[in-house]
């Protein structure tokens, strides 16, 4: 199980700098807004085991059974993660998002 006190918190979004709150259900990792996130993690979502901190870019979304993930890339090394996308992001959005990098 996965510790939510640990993972989820609210936090200015560097990209659209809206303030973001903390997810009911998931620990949030992207803004709901753009779609940006910052790479904090390592390996696993939630590690918060990054030293980068670059800006990530969401480039691709997929459909998996049990939600929609967005994959990430880092502006500044280049590293890609996949992400849970969580019920309140702005579905309208991220496809213009996508369409943007495609
Ligand atoms: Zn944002
Ligand atoms: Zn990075």
């Amino acid at each position: 199980m996965r510790d939510k006190n640990s993972t989820n918190f609210g936090f200015r979004c560097e990209n659209c700098n809206r303030e973001v709150s903390p997810a009911e259900k998931t620990a949030r990792n992207h803004c709901p807004f753009c779609l940006w996130s910052l790479h904090v993690d390592s390996e696993t979502p939630g590690d918060r085991d990054s030293s980068c901190g670059g800006k990530m870019a969401p480039v691709a979304l997929f459909e998996k059974r049990d939600g929609w993930i967005v994959i990430h890339r880092c502006e500044k090394c280049g590293k890609e993660i996949q992400n849970k996308c969580t019920e309140d992001d702005n579905f309208e959005i991220m496809l213009n998002v996508i369409k943007n990098f495609q």
